[in-house]
């Protein structure tokens, strides 16, 4: 779903403002619903509208494919592949087992693409310009996809500069598109596993319980979502009744007038022992968090204004990686919406100690750049690399033991002053 000219001319965007849960209310009764046109919410990140590529190469030398089309294939591969320096020949290959056409070759042995020059330019944008990249690169951190209710104008935090420019630009976007009827009817056979209305009544809800002013952690925030989940019945997701999430949108208003939302009991140190496993690739973090667990070193202590940063830029984060949740598993289209929550919440515990390894790495104290760091490393070791999920078979889980297993991970909360011993 990435045809940006499908769409008709584009009304004027409106930032999404809180509360989220009337206003996707609002949305779907007055617009979306309304037939026979063919409406559709589109959310846009307002970090998008800042970005400028820094130059960093970052992109151009990992472990992912560059595809590129058919018709930029014919019209580039024999430029290149006639180079007088012979660096180019046979740049790209064809890809029949893959959605797309073809893919740029790497340098042998590495994950550096052909074109990256030893002083980390891509020749093809210094010789041939900007506009003769290949779309992806072109795009590149920028996509556009379909999240089952809506469509969404996002940014893969495997960019270096994403995550903080959503610290800094937090705000998302939105605007009511009429699409073609082709283009509907695509986007149709991808529902949202709740149903298109209520996965953005589920959208507005979950953005109101990770802002709404309150006493609560967002990790607090976190563990009431997935106690709510525990109320969905797996087998009747697309049953609901809209009148279900406002019944959710009650409890929230009376669960945050509670002090806390504390976590399962005695869950830390299989917690732990999870994130052992899952950073094996990385031995100084895995080393850190066997310490940790088998208390060797005690939990770093942060201080209050330390709890305070690390619970903005968490939540901040939240906001974007709700917005962003793919519930279909890509580029198949299977739903896995529980098994989205278990992933996002592995993404979050390691964030948190990542930030605790970065902090105490660096002699402390908690700078933005520590969080930052860890969001990076989340997004593209874990978050934007397919084979993390499918090595530990996160896909395959049932809806039980993704609720579990989020109930576990989300036992260690550092942004809470007595859970930094
Ligand atoms: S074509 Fe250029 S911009 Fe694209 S990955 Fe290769 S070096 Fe980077």
């Amino acid at each position: 779903m990435n045809d940006l000219s499908l769409h008709e001319p584009l009304p004027a965007q409106q930032w999404l403002t809180s509360p989220y849960y009337p206003l996707m209310q609002q949305l779907v009764e007055q617009v979306i619903a309304r037939q026979p046109l063919r409406h559709v919410l589109m959310l846009e990140t307002e970090a998008k509208q800042h970005f400028s590529c820094s130059g960093c190469a970052e992109c151009c030398q990992r472990p992912w494919a560059v595809d590129v089309s058919k018709d930029y294939l014919e019209k580039w591969e024999a430029i290149f592949d006639q180079d007088p320096s012979g660096y180019y020949s046979k740049p790209f290959y064809l890809t029949p087992e893959r959605s797309h056409y073809a893919e740029i070759r790497k340098k042998h042995g590495t994950h550096e693409c052909l074109f990256l020059e030893d002083d980390r330019r891509c020749m093809i944008q210094r010789r041939y310009g900007h506009e003769a990249l290949p779309t992806t690169c072109q795009q590149f951190p920028r996509y556009e996809n379909w999240f089952g209710s809506y469509m969404g104008r996002f940014m893969v935090s495997s960019c270096p500069d994403v995550n903080s420019l959503i610290q800094t630009y937090p705000r998302m976007a939105y605007r009511v598109a009429i699409i073609e009827d082709k283009a509907w009817d695509a986007l149709q056979r991808m529902q949202h596993p709740l149903g298109t209305e209520n996965g953005l009544l589920w959208l507005g809800w979950q953005l109101d319980l990770i802002t709404r002013p309150g006493a609560w952690t967002p990790i607090e925030r976190l563990r009431f979502l997935q106690q709510q989940l525990l109320r969905l019945d797996p087998r009747r997701l697309s049953q609901l009744l809209p009148q279900t999430f406002d019944l959710f949108e009650q409890t929230l208003q009376e669960a945050l007038i509670r002090s806390a939302c504390p976590p399962s009991a005695g869950r830390e140190a299989q917690a732990l022992q999870w994130l052992i496993h899952f950073t094996r690739r990385y031995s100084a973090i895995q080393k850190f968090l066997e310490q940790l667990r088998y208390a060797h070193r005690q939990l770093p202590r942060f201080s209050a204004e330390e709890q305070q940063r690390l619970n903005q830029f968490l939540g901040h984060y939240l906001f974007y990686r709700i917005c962003s949740l793919q519930v279909f598993r890509q580029p198949e289209g299977t739903p896995v919406f529980f098994q989205s929550y278990f992933i996002l919440s592995v993404h979050v515990a390691l964030w948190q100690f990542l930030v605790l390894y970065y902090r105490q790495r660096d002699g402390g104290p908690l700078q933005d750049v520590h969080m930052t760091r860890a969001a990076n490393l989340v997004g593209y070791r874990f978050e934007h690399d397919r084979g993390f999920a499918l090595r530990h078979e996160m896909y395959s889980m049932a809806p039980g033991h993704c609720l579990e297993g989020m109930a576990t991970l989300l036992s260690f909360d550092l942004g809470q002053s007595d859970k930094t011993a």
